[in-house]
């Protein structure tokens, strides 16, 4: 029988990080080639959200992004079942989110956040909605959930994030954690000039070092 593997997850390492947002920025140009980002420089008509966030503290810095839970909190409480599992990444269906926020309370992480949704570049308006703007009532923008989907929007078109953005991979192989699954590289880990981000595959069997110390005890 073929056994599943855990979903994969990019980690981080506080002390390579130097602070830079490159991951940021990758991410937001990736996850925006339809709203005319990365087109060419000065093009962009809206505001830059990533789906990780750079943390900075008096001593250190460091992305913090989904760790693509297995029994992903942020899904469970979800009320229109807006989060599904897809090919070992935990991602949001835009298009079904109502921006209630449930999943941005639940996640243990801070993963997610609450931003407009944009359409070609332009805020995406709701249908029924209004609100009172300068004066007069206008078609209220939606708000949906935002959060790392691992690349795999840009993967599932046929491309890799990777080779879009930067060409070296980062793919860790120590201990219990196996390869990327085959997968791309996400955008953040291929441009960060620090190697500070990882993408891990782990794997359920017990590494062979692992199962010798068991049978030591
Ligand atoms: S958003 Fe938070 S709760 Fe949901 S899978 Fe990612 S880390 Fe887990
Ligand atoms: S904000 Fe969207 S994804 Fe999050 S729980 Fe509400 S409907 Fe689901």
């Amino acid at each position: 029988m073929r056994k599943e593997r855990p979903n994969s997850f990019v980690i981080a390492e506080a002390g390579k990080c130097i602070g830079c947002k490159a991951c940021e920025l990758a991410c937001f140009a990736v996850h925006n080639r339809d709203n005319g980002v990365a087109a060419a420089v000065g093009t962009v008509t809206m505001p830059v959200i990533p789906r990780l966030y750079v943390i900075r503290t008096d001593s250190f810095t460091m992305p913090v992004q989904c760790r693509h839970c297995e029994n992903a909190p942020c899904a469970g409480v979800c009320p229109v079942q807006a989060i599904v599992q897809e090919e070992g990444a935990i991602t949001i269906d835009e298009d079904r989110c109502i921006g209630c926020k449930a999943c941005a309370m639940a996640c243990p992480f801070g993963a997610i956040s609450l931003y407009k949704a944009y359409s070609s570049g332009q805020e995406h308006k709701q249908p029924h909605l209004r609100e009172q703007l300068n004066g007069r009532l206008e078609r209220k923008t939606r708000v949906i959930a935002y959060k790392c989907d691992l690349c795999h929007d840009i993967a599932s078109d046929g491309n890799t994030a990777s080779g879009e953005i930067a060409g070296a991979g980062a793919v860790n192989n120590s201990g219990s954690l196996t390869e990327g699954g085959g997968g791309p590289v996400p955008a953040c880990a291929s441009v960060c000039p620090e190697q500070a981000l990882t993408l891990v595959s782990p794997s359920f069997g017990a590494s062979r070092s692992r199962k010798a110390a068991g049978l030591r005890l």
